[in-house]
């Protein structure tokens, strides 16, 4: 077995700490990954505060997973030691059913084996993710990091970049599309880098102006505060796509007004509540209320190296494990520009507190 250091959350809602678990000896299609980047997803804080319900503890958070291969399973061909490879959300999927063979495996019908918070395949090892030093991962699961991006800020990609980039693609985001992103944190700066990239006119929903300066750099074309109710009036059936990554309750039925007909507004954050929605928001042109769950492992490879030959990575603030409490709250308080990413480099030191 594999000692590993990690930092994990014990029980819900208390802080994270130092835990030391093992990971499996590779078998034959495993990789074995040393992590040196992780970023902090706010699914993170959901499930490591238990408020999705069912989490499993202790868990060792992390999807968001970059790194470089340190050792290789005999069986393994598309990777040798040396290579900069990524893990995302999930780690396994059953292989076989329909989904699994069109590369959809984010809904495989037995259930993808989630990175972190889940059972592992042979139904008694929890899967424990990248706030960690080391992970073995079959080489099937296993993303290629394209050499001119950073590790640092393209962990981000493995999740946040992923999760904008399927419903842009799947939408058809591109030139004479208008696309607005609600929410600019992690995932939706990185929807808007995607969006722009991929040619569309890119409005940005914010709740207030003080990211606007931000939010063009990114690409934004436009930027509006929706604390001003003026804004809902102003877009009405403005856009073909807009994606929501918020994880509040927001007024859905004012958002579904500034589609166009056909559009549709995509949720890719999850609220606790459930979503109220009239039926004349939808019926009154034809729209769509859908959603949109990260990527399958081929999608997730090709945004990737969408990502190098467009030159996107994630604007991170590169912090050391034992600031990872504070990193939390500063995610829920809307405070970070626009990742955190831990450097595990910092696991290894003194200050971790082993
Ligand atoms: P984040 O960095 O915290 O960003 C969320 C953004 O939402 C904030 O930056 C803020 O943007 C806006 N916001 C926050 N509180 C709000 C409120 N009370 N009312 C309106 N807007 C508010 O989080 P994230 O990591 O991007 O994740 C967002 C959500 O997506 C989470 O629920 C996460 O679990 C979920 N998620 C889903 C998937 C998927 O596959 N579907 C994958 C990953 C994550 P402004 O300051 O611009 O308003
Ligand atoms: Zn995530
Ligand atoms: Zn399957």
């Amino acid at each position: 077995m594999i000692k590993t250091l990690g930092y994990a959350a014990y029980k819900a809602k208390e802080a994270l700490a130092p835990f030391t678990f093992e990971r499996r000896d590779p078998r034959d299609h495993d990789v074995v990954i040393d992590i040196q980047y992780c970023g902090i997803c706010h699914s993170d804080v959901h499930q490591a505060r238990d408020e999705w319900g069912g989490s499993l503890f202790p868990m060792v958070p992390g999807h968001e997973i970059a790194g470089i291969v340190a050792r290789v399973g005999p069986a393994v061909t598309k990777y040798k030691v040396g290579d900069r490879v990524g893990v995302g959300c999930f780690v396994d999927s059953c292989r076989e059913c329909d989904y699994c063979k069109q590369g959809l495996e984010q809904f495989c019908t037995q259930g993808m084996t989630a990175t972190y918070n889940a059972m592992e395949r042979d139904g008694r090892t929890l899967s424990q993710g990248g706030y960690s030093t080391t992970i073995v991962v079959d080489e099937n699961y296993v993303l290629r990091i394209p050499d001119t991006l950073p590790l640092d800020a393209a962990a981000p990609l493995l999740c946040a970049g992923i999760t904008l980039y399927s419903p842009l693609a799947h939408w058809k985001a591109g030139p004479g599309k208008k696309v607005a992103i609600i929410g600019l944190g992690g995932l939706g700066h990185m929807g808007v880098k995607l969006a722009h990239a991929m040619g569309a006119d890119v409005t940005v929903l914010s709740q207030s102006l003080r990211k606007e300066a931000d939010g063009r750099r990114l690409g934004a074309d436009h930027f509006y505060a929706t604390s001003d109710e003026a804004t809902f009036t102003k877009l009405a059936g403005t856009f073909d796509l807009i994606i929501n990554t918020v994880s509040a309750p927001i007024d859905w039925n004012a958002y579904l007004g500034l589609l166009k007909v056909d559009g549709a507004l995509v949720v890719v954050g999850v609220p606790e509540e459930q979503v109220p929605v009239g039926a004349f928001s939808l019926i009154m042109g034809r729209r769509s209320l859908a959603g949109s769950l990260i990527g399958g492992i081929q999608e997730t490879q090709e945004m990737l190296n969408f990502c190098a030959e467009h030159n996107i990575t994630s604007d991170i603030e590169t912090i050391a494990i034992n600031q990872v409490n504070e990193a939390y709250d500063r995610v829920v308080a809307s405070d970070v520009r626009y990742r955190f990413v831990i450097d595990m480099a910092s696991l290894k030191t003194a200050d971790a507190s082993f």
